[in-house]
């Protein structure tokens, strides 16, 4: 399938302690790129997805007038908890879920009612049947998976269950993803699925994404790039965003439905990304003059 390639963003909503008008000020900047849409990660240990997630993508959605995504991670929730959650987004007017299992915490005991994301899409397909669901995917398999054919079963399941379309994990080597897409449409699984990249932009996130994605492929190319700048910030920076404006010419050349960005709160960023490739997305609009 050919498609109309989209350009969207992710962010996370700050600590409370710290209060919205960064964030906020943030998301006016990313607005001027004219994302497809913006979606608003949920902690699936703090249970205030209300006041977080539900309150940005409220502030996308009606202030800045994009469209938004509210992540779901529903594991430590119960069907009670979830129902007011959807209430809180209806008043919102957010009708658009990533819906999510969510990593397993140790020493926390899960609540029951949800044990697998595919069972928060069939509540959430029945109890609210206008929101429209979308779900995670994992290019180089879920970690919890016993191989990469059983998760692109369960995620043919997922989407049968009521996914429009998905998002990837991050990835650094495209060819996994391709051989993922190749697969899911062996699979029978045939909605958009959004490429997840993520521009490694400072040495703490370097290293944190070297502790903790453990299935992640770093190619040659990316892991030279990590040791030459380690310690020179400012080159890691240009480095890392020309990496992943690399990947991004080379996912739309190859027609992939959409890229989206793993911010990571750096209006800076999208900034970067969008300018360098933005005569590539269709839905983008003439925000540089053009
Ligand atoms: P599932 O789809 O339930 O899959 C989890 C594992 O269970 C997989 O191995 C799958 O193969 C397997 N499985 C699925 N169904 C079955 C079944 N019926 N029987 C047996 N095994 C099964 N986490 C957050 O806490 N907050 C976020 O905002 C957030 N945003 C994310 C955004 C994206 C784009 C992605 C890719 C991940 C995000 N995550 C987030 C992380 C996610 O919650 C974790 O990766 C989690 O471990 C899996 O969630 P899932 O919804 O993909 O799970």
């Amino acid at each position: 399938m050919v498609y109309n390639p989209s350009l969207s963003f992710e962010v996370f909503p700050p600590n409370p302690a710290v209060g919205n008008e960064k964030i906020f000020q943030t998301l006016r900047e990313m607005q001027d790129l004219a994302p497809h849409f913006i979606s608003v990660t949920a902690s699936n240990s703090k249970f205030n997805i209300e006041e977080t997630t539900v309150r940005l993508t409220d502030f996308i959605r009606n202030d800045l007038a994009v469209p938004t995504i509210a992540h779901l991670p529903a594991i430590y929730l119960t069907k009670k908890m979830v129902s007011s959650i959807l209430q809180a987004l209806d008043r919102a007017d957010v009708h658009k879920i990533l819906a999510l299992r969510g990593d397993r915490i140790p020493d926390l005991a899960p609540k029951g009612d949800f044990r697998y994301a595919t069972d928060l899409i069939e509540f959430i397909r029945e109890e609210a049947p206008h929101f429209e669901l979308i779900g995670a995917c994992y290019p180089e398999g879920h970690p919890d998976s016993a191989s990469q054919i059983e998760d692109i079963q369960y995620l043919k399941k997922k989407v049968d269950a009521g996914c429009s379309s998905l998002i990837t994990q991050l990835f650094f080597d495209n060819e996994r993803f391709y051989d993922f897409q190749e697969k899911c449409i062996l699979a029978g699984i045939d909605v958009p699925i959004y490429a997840g990249i993520m521009p490694i932009i400072n040495r703490n996130q370097a290293l944190r994404l070297l502790r903790t994605c453990e299935n992640t492929h770093l190619p040659r190319k990316f892991r030279t790039i990590l040791d030459k700048y380690e310690h020179d910030s400012e080159s890691l920076r240009a480095a890392g965003l020309a990496y992943a404006v690399d990947q991004i010419v080379d996912l739309v050349a190859q027609d992939v439905a959409g890229v989206h960005l793993y911010t990571m709160n750096d209006a800076a960023t999208a900034y970067h990304i969008y300018k360098a490739t933005y005569p590539l997305f269709h839905d983008q609009g003439a925000v540089l003059g053009h």
